[in-house]
């Protein structure tokens, strides 16, 4: 464990007591060897799990040929990179195959970019009257940690303290289309917002805002730019969320597991009338669109091309969000939000707080981090199987049962214990094999389904043979099959709960009361997740 009493650490983060030291897959090991699922997932950066056999591959090969050019130079990587974007991501946007992109490395990076581009697009070809425009937000929104962007922000954590910030955005409850409406005027050039909320508990917005955003801003000539840098590459169950709603923003901001959990690589991608704006001079960045970014980002968008992490995603969602709803239902949890792989979870204050989770959760072997308060955000890799799903689900339960009962320190014995065996087991199955991708994460399956049979790799359960083609062989006919089967929405899973919650939605907010109103909008939301499944 770190010595954390002499830092020579900024005390810019408060990390939970473990100290990581290697990984793989769905899994990392900290100092002392113990192993744990990974349900963080570097915010979704680790979309494709820890060093990816493709991507390492893919950076390796960088490594050896050229690193860093500057966009001074042309390179041979970079052309290749943001065409591969074009194809993948055009399409989703009003760009379409016409879609431009600027390569940037950071989340934060990409949506200044944004917000650069509207500005001067909103002056040059809408004829806003300069230093004018504004730009629409939603509350409980996050882009990242610049001046600008902590700006935009109504947390007082990210906000306080670093005024004056940039003037010019609009800030308006979350899901409430209305509230947009009556915000926009004419110098407004812009609606940035995340498609789904992942900073604030995985929180999602009424499914007619989406369409009513898209509608309302082309009407009035204003960008629609979605903020898809946690959301997005497959953590839905789909390429992008906006795909939810089947609606095309005009610009995306990637980012996160645009870079394969390997090296910062973000971008924006869209509408080549608003991105061709920005000319020569105007904006960059030294290592935006670098060969070692470019090479990463090639072949994390290839991986993302066939549709099976997105497939997966999508499977795995069902089960994340069978499980979930039973212990809201048992009363462990106050609320649950899930769509695709990714999931908000709120306790019941009483319990305790969303750390004191986190920390039993650490303790029986899974990583997860609150996001707040008692919110719980859960983000396994995509490429998790079915039985490390579900070993850790029971483990979310346990640490829920024992906070309930007062003992998170001692109740967990049994899945720790279990957990122990999986490292034990893991260890020597991932030793002997350095490189191959996710195969630790397939032994622990087995384990966990029949720990007698851990040593019989060859003869792993259906689902886990699934998810060891797929990462090893990307296109095999099982894994285009799967990806064809799986449906991007699970009609059974969507409640009939959309009116009710359409009024709850718009009617909640109110700015005098924040705190109370964001706690309840939360519970609100939580019956709204029907699209993703
Ligand atoms: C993480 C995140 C960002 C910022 O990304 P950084 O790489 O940390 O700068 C912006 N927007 C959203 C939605 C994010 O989740």
């Amino acid at each position: 464990m770190a010595d954390t009493t002499h830092s020579a650490l900024a005390p810019t983060y408060d990390p939970l007591p473990i100290t990581i030291a290697r990984a793989h897959g769905t899994h990392v090991w900290d100092t002392d060897g113990n192993e744990f699922l990974d349900f963080l997932s570097g915010y979704s950066a680790l979309n494709f799990g820890h060093l990816h056999q493709g991507l390492i591959a893919a950076a390796m090969t960088q490594l050896r040929q050229v690193t860093l050019t500057s966009r001074a130079f042309d390179h041979d990587r970079l052309e290749e990179f943001a065409q591969r974007l074009v194809d993948v991501v055009g399409p989703l946007t009003t760009g379409g195959e016409d879609s431009l992109v600027v390569p940037m490395n950071t989340g934060a990076e990409a949506v200044e970019t944004a917000i650069k581009a509207v500005r001067k697009w909103g002056y040059d070809v809408r004829g806003v009257p300069e230093d004018t425009a504004t730009i629409v937000v939603a509350e409980g929104n996050f882009h990242g940690r610049t001046t600008t962007l902590a700006g935009l922000s109504d947390d007082p954590a990210t906000r306080d303290g670093f005024g004056p910030f940039a003037p010019g955005f609009r800030r308006v409850p979350f899901g409430d289309l209305e509230a947009v409406a009556d915000a926009v005027d004419e110098t407004t050039v812009a609606v940035l917002m995340e498609p789904v909320q992942g900073e604030a508990g995985v929180l999602l917005p009424p499914d007619e805002f989406w369409p009513g955003l898209r509608e309302l801003t082309a009407e009035k000539n204003i960008a629609l730019v979605a903020d898809e840098i946690q959301s997005g590459l497959g953590r839905t169950g789909s390429t992008l969320a906006c795909e939810l709603w089947d609606v095309q923003p005009d610009l995306v901001c990637l980012g996160k597991a645009l870079g394969g959990g390997i090296v910062p690589v973000s971008a924006v991608v869209g509408k080549p009338e608003i991105l061709g704006i920005l000319t020569p001079g105007t904006h960059g960045s030294t290592f935006g669109g670098n060969p070692l970014a470019c090479a990463v980002g090639i072949a994390a968008l290839d991986l993302l091309s066939t549709g099976q992490y997105q497939a997966r995603a999508a499977e795995s969602g069902k089960l994340l969000r069978a499980r979930l709803d039973e212990l809201v239902e048992r009363g462990l949890l106050t609320s649950a939000r899930t769509v695709g792989l990714w999931a908000g979870i709120d306790m019941d204050p009483a319990l305790g707080t969303g750390r004191d989770l986190c920390l039993a959760l650490l303790e029986r072997g899974v990583l997860a981090k609150d996001s707040h308060g008692a919110t719980i955000r859960l983000s396994p890799p995509l490429s998790i199987v079915q039985p490390e799903l579900e070993m850790a689900l029971d483990i979310v339960e346990e640490s829920l049962v024992a906070l309930r009962d007062g003992d998170g320190a001692d109740a967990g014995d049994t899945a720790a214990e279990d957990v122990a065996e999986d490292v034990a087991d893991d260890e020597g199955n991932a030793a002997a094999e350095d490189v191959a991708n996710d195969d630790a994460s397939t032994a622990a399956a087995d384990d966990e389904a029949e720990p007698a049979d851990s040593e019989e790799p060859a003869e792993p359960a259906d689902q886990t043979a699934d998810a060891a083609d797929e990462d090893a062989a990307p296109e095999t006919p099982a894994a285009d099959e799967a990806s064809d089967d799986a449906p991007a929405v699970d009609p059974e899973e969507a409640p009939a709960a959309d009116k009710a919650d359409k009024a709850d939605a718009t009617s909640d907010v109110d700015d005098d009361d924040k705190k109370d109103d964001a706690a309840k909008g939360t519970d609100d939301r939580s019956e709204l997740s029907p699209t993703a499944g």
